[in-house]
């Protein structure tokens, strides 16, 4: 894929980086005389400023190669070398954390889902897979106005990363809705993981913020014994218990019994009227 960005023309440059803050763009220390190295920091170092986070860490991953590959290269050049080290590990974090949340993006969620293909936990039990909405949101945002939203977003975000299990990470799917990947886990453990997460939410101090404030999330979970899973249906399995969820009343964590049926979590498990979406 080739894309123009500010009148150039960039290779393979990812057009939904999110904008963390800049790196430096330091020009190259001037001992460094290798054409290669210098080739590949600069491209680094033009791509990094255009937001292509990925395809920066690429390009000064090879000039810290070509730098290693020498060890008896001059002192000036092994500082060059650190400096290039660290941009790379910072490049390669920012490309993988949303600006707003510093929760992990999109982008992470569905490289890691790629990889969790050939995970052995994931091939012994599953994994589940859930997708969490802020109730009422866009109330939030018209009455309190969307800076004071985002707060809400961050406090939320922090309440579902609390407390999952090794190898489980929530990232943010779009807007404000969250995608909590749950490898290894059967449908009892990510059933509770995700009530624990709602219930934490509920109870959240709000009044913090606002003494009229209440937040809550609905979750729909969808769990897989396939290997490798089929990552697209547990996405689609999961939206539509989350929309369950949402119908039932909001505030639940929705899932599918061995029967196929649909119920609620927790004290919500008593609600009458829970939508029964069929299986596809
Ligand atoms: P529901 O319970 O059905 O999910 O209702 P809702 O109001 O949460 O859903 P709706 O889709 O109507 O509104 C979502 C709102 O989320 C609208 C949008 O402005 C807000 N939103 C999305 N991303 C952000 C963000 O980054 N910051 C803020 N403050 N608001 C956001
Ligand atoms: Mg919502
Ligand atoms: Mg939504």
């Amino acid at each position: 894929m080739s894309g123009i960005r500010r009148g150039r023309t960039v290779e393979l440059c990812a057009e939904d980086a999110d904008p963390p803050p800049a790196l430096s763009t330091a020009p190259p220390a001037p001992s460094v005389e290798d054409d290669a190295v210098l080739a590949s920091v600069r491209a680094g170092d033009e791509l990094a400023a255009l937001g292509c986070w990925e395809e920066a860490y690429h390009k000064l991953r090879v000039a810290v190669e070509l730098l290693e590959a020498d060890p008896e290269r001059p002192q000036p050049m092994r500082a060059e070398l650190d400096r290039l080290r660290r941009e790379h590990a910072r490049a390669s974090e920012q490309a993988r954390r949303d600006s707003l949340t510093a929760s992990y993006n999109r982008r992470y969620l569905d490289d890691r889902l790629g990889s969790l293909l050939d995970d052995p936990a994931v091939t012994r039990v599953g994994m589940a897979l859930a997708m969490a909405d802020i109730d009422h949101f866009k109330n939030v945002n018209d009455r309190y106005g969307h800076p004071f939203g985002d707060r809400v977003l961050q406090r939320v975000v922090t309440e579902l990363d609390t407390g999952l299990p090794d190898g489980a990470f929530c990232a943010r799917y779009g807007g404000e809705e969250f995608a909590l990947a749950l490898p290894g886990c059967d449908p009892v453990q990510a059933v509770e993981v995700c009530e624990r997460a709602r219930q934490r939410i509920d109870r959240h101090k709000w009044f913090e913020l606002d003494p009229d404030l209440r937040v809550t999330v609905s979750i729909g979970v969808a769990h897989t014994i396939a290997s490798p899973p089929d990552v697209e249906q547990l996405l689609v399995g999961a939206d539509v218990l989350l929309y369950a969820a949402k119908g039932s009343g909001r505030n639940a964590v929705a899932f599918r019994e061995e029967s196929g049926a649909v119920a609620l979590a927790g004290p919500a498990r008593a609600r009458r009227g829970i939508p029964q979406p069929t299986l596809f």
